[in-house]
């Protein structure tokens, strides 16, 4: 007999039907699945970091403003002055404190399929029922019409749209992200997860839109350990996030860490800046091995990874495995990336080393 206070009977249905975040180990392995930048902490401010994680105040609760910390990022990213800024634990924790403050009982949360996977998990988290829009299938396009019909009959309190999405790597048709923002009766939340390795951004335009905000992380620009995401947006939105927001989420030694970094981005974006050349080098190289292969192919991307297409995705996934190569098996995760791999750009060494393991296992 199960017990009445037991978690079968008190944790929420929706809750045990979720399974945990799986992060596979790491080991010493060549780690191309989860879009971390591969280069380490620039040598040079080796010692300006150990400097100022010394000196920070350990004994105390950290600087519950991060004022230094927001300098810095408004400095480093150009963020307009007609935004505030809140910071979160990752962008992770944006999206659970934006979740939180719009879950009114039969609140909908709308986003594209296949897209970043915390949309769809942090909607259940917060007991706000979710709606996922599929992308046009071959080339991951937002399908506006569909989009505009979902709006129309779900109307969502919060959208979420990756510029450019994940796991697919594209930028979506901004003229329809515009027209997209003004049809939506509730929040839209523009992510730029990827903007280090994108062309565009919304950054310039966002505060034109009275129910739009935009999402940013450092994850991706080679600080994936110190989890910091930010929210930009006008007062009136972020005002009201903020008091959710827990105190103390941005622990000192990030506070430190970050500041740094940020006052020194051209080191980060020099790193950033040889990840695109080589995107484009394995692109060319990924095209010219599985152009000649039926129905094989890779996508472009305007993100730091490559998805590509190739029959029996799942057995050359563990090929590669075996070879202590850990890439993502995007196939099973949606009809449309049905046979997909998603590839991390790496480091030159590391990016020869997938190229050869597939095309040799692709040959055999
Ligand atoms: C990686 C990723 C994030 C997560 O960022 P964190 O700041 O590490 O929590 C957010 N959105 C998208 C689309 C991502 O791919």
């Amino acid at each position: 007999m199960i017990s009445t206070s037991s978690p079968e009977t008190l944790v929420r249905e929706e809750i045990r039907a979720l399974h945990a975040y799986h992060v596979p180990p790491p080991q010493d392995w060549v780690k191309l699945d989860a879009m971390e930048n591969p280069y380490s902490w620039p040598a040079s401010l080796e010692a300006p970091l150990a400097a100022a994680l010394a000196a920070a105040a350990v004994n105390r609760y950290p600087d519950a403003e991060a004022s230094s910390l927001k300098h810095a990022i408004r400095r480093a990213m150009k963020v307009p002055d007609a935004l505030d800024i809140v910071l979160g634990n990752g962008s992770d924790e944006i999206i659970q404190i934006i979740a939180l403050a719009l879950a009114k009982p039969g609140a909908t949360v709308l986003s594209v399929e296949p897209a970043f996977v915390m949309f769809r998990m942090i909607a259940t988290f917060a007991g706000m029922r979710h709606v996922g829009v599929p992308l046009k299938a071959d080339d991951f396009a937002l399908d506006e019409s569909a989009m505009m019909a979902a709006i129309d009959a779900h109307q969502p309190a919060l959208t979420f749209i990756a510029y450019p999405n994940n796991p697919t790597g594209n930028l979506f048709d901004r003229d329809a992200i515009r027209r997209i923002i003004a049809a939506a009766p509730g929040l839209v939340v523009v992510d730029e997860a990827y903007f280090a390795f994108s062309r565009d951004s919304f950054l310039d335009e966002i505060a034109a839109f009275p129910n739009a905000v935009l999402m940013r992380t450092v994850s991706k620009l080679g600080l994936a350990g110190l989890r910091l995401g930010m929210l930009m947006g006008a007062p009136a939105w972020l005002n009201e996030f903020e008091k959710l927001r827990l105190p103390y989420n941005i622990n000192c030694f990030t506070q430190a860490a970050a500041t740094l970094a940020l006052n020194h981005i051209d080191a980060f974006h020099a790193q950033t800046e040889s990840l695109i050349r080589e995107r484009t080098r394995m692109f060319a190289a990924l095209d010219a091995l599985l152009k000649p292969i039926p129905g094989a192919l890779v996508w472009p991307s305007e993100a730091n990874f490559l998805l590509i297409r190739v029959a029996h995705a799942a057995e050359l996934f563990e090929a590669l495995k075996a070879r202590r190569i850990l890439v993502k098996h995007t196939g099973a995760t949606h009809p449309l990336l049905q046979s997909t791999l998603r590839i991390t750009i790496g480091t030159p060494a590391e990016n020869k080393l997938v190229l050869a393991a597939l095309a040799e296992l692709l040959k055999a």
